[in-house]
């Protein structure tokens, strides 16, 4: 009955406005490849078989803005769809692409790139430091990429793992060329917009929240905003503190997005499925209950391990959850509640 209904009015609207507003407003975004849903299971000691990983086109937010995401099933770190999504806008004026997937599938993402678009490939942004989304950075990099992103993903990449240790070894050609800082006094500000293809394209610097070089990334016509990883809709939320990750700011992203977003923008995580700002909420309660309740815990002097045994992530039992996302996010809630260390050179020294 209700459809039928639902039915009738969108016919009537149909009619009513003319078709290339009609198109524009109702046919995007395209779910192209939904992603999987799972359960998930993988041997022990699986590998990640690279070559059987497919890059696809997987939603469409506008004729010239395109999302790319890999098979479902086969990478364990990201069964929904391997690797982190990149966004792809094209047209006249070169590609611009948010993120490059991992190293190992580098080729793949570019022939899925050159299905859609000749255009040569002129600007790069990295969300976060993290390589299933700078992985082929270089790549991209050797291919023509200008590189942006927050300076701490830039220092990240470059200081030693432990102090007076040996510098990562990363070809230069993937590091980031511009940089920029969060300014806390400038919340959601753009460090960046670009004009190119009919866009407008902001990159704004996050506070330290999935990592301390975060950016997300919005494209002002298509009212989409690429927020990456400090929100997640498959497993427990993911703070990785020792690049300067942090719980306490992915709640303050969320607070941001309700200012940011619109109520019909629509967000895309790195992983999982797209999302509306209000769809932040529930997940933003869970954070701030998970919070005080370890912060009573730690204060009335409980250990780790009496923490993780408490279990306080029952009541939000999800889609791929594992007790490894689990205990991974209570620790860094237990971390953050007290001798959380700053971030220096884009790194935190956890314990
Ligand atoms: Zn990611």
């Amino acid at each position: 009955m209700r459809k039928s209904a639902l039915l009738f009015l969108s016919v009537t609207v149909m009619a009513t406005i003319p078709s290339p507003v009609w198109a524009q407003q109702e046919e995007y975004p395209i779910i192209v490849v939904p992603t999987g849903e799972g359960p998930f299971t993988f041997p022990q000691g699986y590998q990640t078989p690279w070559d059987q990983i497919e890059i696809m086109v997987t939603e469409k937010m506008s004729p010239n803005l395109f999302v790319l995401h890999g098979s479902q099933g086969l990478d364990r770190g990201h069964p929904d769809a391997s690797g982190g999504r990149v966004m792809v806008l094209f047209g006249p004026d070169g590609v611009l692409l948010v993120d490059t997937q991992n190293r190992q599938v580098a080729d793949k993402t570019l022939a899925a790139i050159r299905t859609f678009t000749d255009g040569p490939i002129k600007v790069l942004v990295n969300s976060h430091v993290h390589s299933d989304h700078t992985g082929a950075n270089a790549f991209f990099g050797n291919q023509g990429a200008l590189i942006f992103a927050q300076e701490n993903l830039r220092l990240d990449m470059v200081t030693p793992r432990r102090p007076g240790g040996p510098a990562p070894t990363r070809d230069p050609a993937g590091i980031p060329v511009v940089t920029y800082r969060w300014d806390p006094s400038a919340p959601g500000e753009p460090a960046i917009t670009l004009n190119m293809n009919g866009e407008i394209v902001d990159f704004i610097p996050m506070m330290p929240s999935h990592t301390g070089g975060d950016t997300v990334v919005r494209f002002r016509n298509a009212n989409v905003i690429y927020i990456e990883d400090f929100y997640r809709n498959f497993g427990f939320p993911f703070a990785a503190q020792s690049s300067g990750g942090s719980i306490q700011g992915m709640i303050e992203a969320i607070d941001l997005f309700q200012i940011i977003a619109g109520p019909d923008t629509w967000l895309i995580p790195g992983h999982g499925k797209l999302i509306r700002r209000e769809d932040l909420l529930p997940y933003r309660a869970m954070l701030v209950d998970i919070v005080a309740k370890v912060t009573a815990r730690r204060d009335r002097g409980q250990s780790l391990e009496e923490v993780l045994a408490a279990n306080l992530t029952a009541p939000y039992e999800a889609q791929g959850d594992t007790q490894q996302s689990r205990d991974r996010f209570v620790r860094a809630v237990y971390a953050e509640v007290r001798d959380f260390p700053p971030i220096v050179n884009g790194r935190r020294a956890m314990p």
